[in-house]
């Protein structure tokens, strides 16, 4: 183990809706340590069992607009009608225990992140096709129709945004998926503390390289395609 101090980690996750990605976060939270969830803070309401405190902290507008004034927030964004915001204080609290910090924020949120903290790692989740995100946003039977067919539109202009991302993502087997994520942040985590790997590791960094945003160019077009969408000029890896 390499004897400097812990700098602290930010991973950013995005995803349109119905990817699968709260199932992916969980997942990662739970098989990796020293990361932390930043818990958002929002102005929609509890679904479900939503409770306060654990998948966000929920506030009401004029809460969330003083926070903004008191400038509590790293990042804040409006999505679907309801405000949304990462807290300054989780990053100082994940610094002060040398801790990684995870976001899971949607993409100008993101943007928000990496003018900041130019050095975070951002990973975007696609689903495999525009097909499998409509049974999936049916099955979770949550959305009437007109609601599935608004957020597909959102999605596909979530993921025009996927060249900002330094990593992505494709969520189609949720076993590989977890694999891969896993990777992602232990990879990171070896490449910038600078000690040397062990060899039996290297498959670990093989992984996540395979969804550097420079390495997915082909295996992207189909799924860019069923959602209309162009391909990238020239992807800006960083
Ligand atoms: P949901 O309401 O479905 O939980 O989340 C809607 C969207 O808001 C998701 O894309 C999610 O990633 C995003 N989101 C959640 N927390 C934050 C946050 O703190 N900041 C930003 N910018 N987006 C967030």
């Amino acid at each position: 183990m390499s004897s400097s101090p812990h700098k602290t980690l930010v991973y950013i996750i995005s995803a349109p809706s119905g990817s699968g990605k709260s199932t992916l976060v969980n997942e990662l939270l739970k098989s990796v340590s020293g990361l932390e969830f930043s818990i958002s803070y929002t102005t929609r309401a509890p679904r479900g069992s939503e409770t306060d405190g654990r998948q966000y902290y929920f506030v009401s507008r004029p809460e969330f607009e003083t926070m903004i004034r008191n400038d509590e927030f790293l990042e804040h964004a409006e999505v679907f009608g309801n405000y949304y915001g990462t807290a300054r204080r989780f990053l100082q609290e994940a610094e002060k225990n040398g801790r990684d910090l995870l976001l899971d924020i949607d993409v100008q949120g993101a943007a928000q992140i990496q003018k900041k903290i130019p050095e975070a790692i951002s990973i975007f989740i696609l689903p495999p096709n525009r097909k499998t995100l409509e049974e999936r946003l049916r099955k979770r039977g949550e959305d009437r129709e007109e609601v599935i067919q608004r957020r597909l539109v959102t999605a596909a202009e979530e993921i025009e945004n996927y060249g900002r991302y330094n990593y992505i993502l494709v969520n189609d087997r949720l076993e590989e998926s977890i694999e891969i994520l896993q990777s992602i942040v232990r990879a990171e985590r070896w490449t910038r503390s600078g000690d040397v790997l062990p060899a039996d590791k290297k498959t670990i960094i093989e992984m996540a390289d395979n969804c550097r945003l420079a390495n997915v160019g082909q295996r992207l077009q189909p799924i860019l395609g069923s959602f209309k969408i162009g391909a990238l000029e020239s992807a800006r890896p960083s």
